[in-house]
This record gives C-alpha cells, structure tokens and sequence, in this order.
C-alpha cells in the first residue's frame, strides 16, 4: 500500500552567539519501510529521534530531500497539483495536539465540512448529514457541530480531530503521537476509538509514539528509530518481545510495566542522545551502548535480516 524507500529530511539553520555558524540537522537519514493494506505500523523512538519528521516527510507536509514514497505504485514525491490532492485524501494525519490544529474561529461543522467540499465527496445538506454521522461514529454529539472547538476537553478535540480526518474516507491515518498531549484518563479512550475505527473501517495506520507500551497494544509491525534512523524493524511481538538491537532493548526495558512493583527495577536509559547537527560516526548509538567494539565507532552496521520469515531486520554489528 505504502512503501518509503531511502527517505531524507535535513534542516540546515543558523546557530551561536556572538558568531551564528550554518548547521545542519539530519532529522531523517535513509529511512525505508512499508506498510500494507490494513496494517497498523508503528514508528518509535525517544523524542527527537526524527519520526514526527519522517512521517510529515512521506506526507509532504515538508518536503524530503532524498528518497521514494510510493502509494499504490504512484509515485507521491513527483505528485502536484490535483494528483496530489488525490494522493493525500488517502492519507491523512491526527496531530498530537489537537487544539492546535483546529481553527479556533471556525466551528466544528464548518472544520468537518470543509475538506469534504474541497476533495468533492459532499456539500451543503448532505456535508453536514455526514459531518454529524461522523461526530457520532468517533462519540459526540451531532450538536457539536455548531460549538467551537474551546468548548470541548482536550479528549473530545481529539475525537473532533480524527471525524476531519475520516471527512475524506483515507485508507491509511497517520498518527502522530495521538495521545500524548491528553490526560492519562482519556488516552486509553482515544485509543479504544482509533482501534475500533481500525477494525470497522479497515484503515491502516502509521502510529507515531515514544511509547512502547501504547505501540505494543496497537501495532501489527514496528520500526525503533534512532537519531534519525532504523535500526530495527519487523513484527510488534519479536521486537517488542526480544529485541535485538541494544537501543531497542534498552527501550523495552525502560519502557512502564503494569504491575507497580516492578516499576522502581527499571533502568533507566543511558547516557543523552546526541545531537542530530553532529551525530557520532559509525553507528550513531555507539556513545551510548554497553556492548559498543571498536567496528561501532567507525562503521556504521549494514542491514541484517532476522532469523525466520517475516521478521524484519537490524542495523548493528552485533548481528551482521
Ligand atoms: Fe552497539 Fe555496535 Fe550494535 Fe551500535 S553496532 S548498537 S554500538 S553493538
């Protein structure tokens, strides 16, 4: 359905004082996967790893530098005009926040209706009939459809969010940590709803997160990012389970665990990550990882498959 193949984001801006110097951050370096029809994938990684920035890349919500983005066998990157129009109808984003999203003087109605107008799936009557249909499917009322966005909690916002992005009837949502920016007592709500969306409407989902535990509950595959890279990738139950890159591992393990008393064992994550403006040679977590030989500091792995069909890959000399 989705393949990125080599995908590049770098941003080049001025930095320091008295002296500003050029630097350039590589947000995303040679990032390759592929989502299939149905599927939910997810992209994890701490913050500033470059997933947020992948997934708007692929999107072309900012303009890669490098690589392929094809959908369906067409190729997004070289789409203009109505082609990508129609390219990203199938393909729409929930942001993390979704106050900041939402046009604070337009109102819910007129959010949902919107972009049913612009692709011309519906208009006037028959907009709204469905724009209430869809405040319903995602838990509000159609009454919500005259109030402004102010009016509702961060959670029901949320809810407003995905109803635009359904306007359109996608096939694949992106979402970007959709619920990181609610309180903890609506996220498992949010969640419950993305799913169920999931399961009803057949979508499949690129799931942007930091959290393992939220992936783990809603991914088919993962890829565990890295300062702007994948170094592992393949099924939610093996990498998440038994992973076999030691950012992965050190990911699970500092990852919460439901039961409470565990929680004061878990180690924490070693070291800071380093600067995407100069990030380290060879492979870029070798500052950081206890099993680092001296091929890390100056080689970067190549990409090794995992044991057994369907198992996804990993980018470390551990396993090459
Ligand atoms: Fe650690 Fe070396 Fe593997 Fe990098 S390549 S994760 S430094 S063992």
């Amino acid at each position: 359905m989705l393949e990125v193949e080599g995908l590049r984001k770098h941003f080049v801006t001025r930095k320091g004082f008295p002296k500003p110097r050029t630097v350039t951050v590589r947000a995303v370096e040679d990032v390759s996967f592929r989502i299939h029809e149905g599927e939910a994938f997810g992209l994890v990684g701490e913050s500033g790893c470059g997933k947020s920035t992948a997934a708007r890349a692929l999107l072309r919500l900012i303009e890669p530098d490098a690589g392929r983005v094809t959908w369906r066998g067409e190729d997004v990157i070289a789409a203009r005009g109505e082609h990508l129009k129609t390219l990203r109808r199938r393909m729409q984003i929930v942001f993390q926040d979704p106050y900041s999203s939402l046009d604070p003087r337009q109102s819910v109605g007129s959010a949902l209706v919107e972009p049913m107008r612009v692709h011309g799936i519906a208009e006037g009557k028959e907009a709204r009939r469905r724009a209430a249909a869809l405040l319903e499917e995602v838990g509000l009322p159609p009454a919500a459809l005259d109030r402004f966005p102010h009016e509702f909690s961060g959670g029901q916002r949320q809810r407003i969010g995905i109803a635009r992005a359904l306007t359109v009837e996608p096939e694949l949502i992106v979402a970007d940590e959709p619920v990181s920016a609610l309180d903890v007592s609506v996220q498992a709500q949010v969640l419950l709803l993305l799913k169920e969306l999931r399961q009803r409407r057949g979508l499949a989902f690129l799931f942007v997160s930091h959290d393992l535990s939220v992936i783990r509950w809603f991914c088919d595959r993962v890829a565990v990012m890295y300062l702007g890279r994948i170094v592992e990738e393949g099924p939610s139950s093996r990498v998440l389970a038994d992973p076999m890159h030691p950012y992965a591992r050190m990911l699970r393990d500092a990852s919460p665990v439901p039961d409470p008393s565990r929680r004061a064992a878990l180690p924490r994550i070693l070291g800071e990550i380093p600067s995407a403006a100069n990030p380290p040679p060879g492979c870029p977590f070798h500052p950081r990882c206890a099993q680092a030989m001296p091929a890390c500091a100056t080689t970067l792995p190549r990409w090794t498959s995992a044991p057994g069909e369907g198992q996804g890959g990993v980018a470390c000399h551990l396993h090459g």
